[in-house]
């Protein structure tokens, strides 16, 4: 590999130390805010491989990179997925591996997550009424999900977190619920605002839900205390009085974040993309596979993405279609 020392700096001055990689797109769950009904996957051969991802993870932490976060899809549908956690997780340079599940297969891999280094895990969680549950995820089994969260407790990971979103009239009523469900295990959660992602089967006007309002319903039940706490990430933090819980809000509607935004994504198929919100990518496929054995050309693409990494996103849900074409699944989220 290049000796560089190079950090990765875009055009605002903004550092980029976190990579978000989707290892599939593929998922057991078919979420009403993140897939249509039918979905049509990638064949096998348009995906990279375990040892691509790691290749640009390895990568990626050579430029700096002090933070990797696996999801998808599902990361954990994704056969021998493990190997790829062990083959990172003791990365020299990097200082956290983690990872966002469904949950629905973690009861049985929490445990080998942990020792394979992910130090914290965010699980989606989006109502704990069985039947909704099922009808939001469209398959999902809300008792599998439950039985991960408490194999994931027991495991002792460094942090875990609910994700929630909210749908006005599906699961607005119950942010207060989720909230007490994380105040009783000791862990924390974030409300995630709708965003405008790949073309659903509802209008995401009339499902949105504004974190500013979910803010409010929760101070009339909870004493909420503003906290600096940062995850590295765009999340606001709050405290809940006397307990371990702390309710995050990512608000790319109600609160832009962009200013200091210091990640990038990259697809399961290799796609870098500078911005969540815009189209503006580069392909690492292409380089990966004409280059086995030498890094110098990814680097070097790497590097020069910084030139093009957008200023924000730019949604807008009254537009009549999504601001960006692709799922949360395809990008990761
Ligand atoms: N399958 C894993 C999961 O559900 O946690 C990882 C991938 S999923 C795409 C990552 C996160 O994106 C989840 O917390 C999910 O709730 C969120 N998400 C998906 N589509 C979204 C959308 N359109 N707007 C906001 N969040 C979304
Ligand atoms: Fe699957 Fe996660 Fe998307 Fe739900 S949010 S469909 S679990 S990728």
């Amino acid at each position: 590999m290049v000796n560089s020392t190079q950090s990765l700096v875009d055009q605002f001055g903004r550092q980029v130390d976190y990579i978000r990689l989707s290892i599939t797109d593929r998922c057991d769950f078919r979420c009403q805010y993140c897939m249509a009904e039918d979905m049509t996957f990638l064949p096998r051969h348009e995906v990279l491989s375990l040892e691509e991802c790691a290749r640009i993870i390895k990568v990626f932490v050579h430029l700096g990179v002090r933070k990797v976060r696996i999801t998808g899809g599902e990361p954990l549908v994704r056969k021998n997925a493990l190997w790829l956690f062990e083959e990172v997780g003791q990365l020299t340079g990097l200082k956290e591996l983690v990872l966002t599940t469904n949950g629905s297969q973690l009861e049985f891999k929490a445990d080998a997550l942990r020792k394979s280094g992910v130090k914290r895990i965010n699980i989606s969680v989006d109502s704990l009424q069985p039947a909704r549950f099922k009808s939001i995820t469209r398959t999902g089994d809300l008792a599998k999900v439950l039985a991960g969260i408490d194999s994931a407790i027991a495991t002792g990971f460094e942090g875990i977190k609910l994700n929630t979103v909210l749908m006005r009239g599906i699961n607005d009523d119950e942010a207060v619920d989720l909230v007490q469900f994380a105040i009783d295990k000791q862990i924390d959660i974030s409300f995630i605002e709708e965003m405008p992602l790949g073309e659903v089967n509802h209008s995401r006007e009339n499902t949105f839900v504004s974190n500013i309002t979910t803010l409010k319903q929760l101070q009339s039940q909870y004493s909420l205390l503003e906290t600096k706490h940062s995850s590295g990430g765009p999340a606001a933090y709050w405290q809940v009085a006397k307990t371990k819980t702390k309710i995050g809000f990512i608000s790319p509607h109600s609160h832009n974040f962009c200013e200091s935004c210091n990640r990038v994504r990259i697809t399961c198929q290799g796609e870098l993309y500078l911005c969540l919100g815009q189209d503006d990518k580069v392909d690492l496929m292409p380089l990966l596979r004409a280059f086995p054995n030498d890094d110098t050309p990814i680097i070097e693409a790497i590097m020069n993405s910084m030139k093009i990494k957008p200023k924000g996103h730019d949604f807008d849900l009254q537009r009549p279609r999504p601001a960006v074409i692709r799922f949360m699944s395809h990008t990761g989220g």
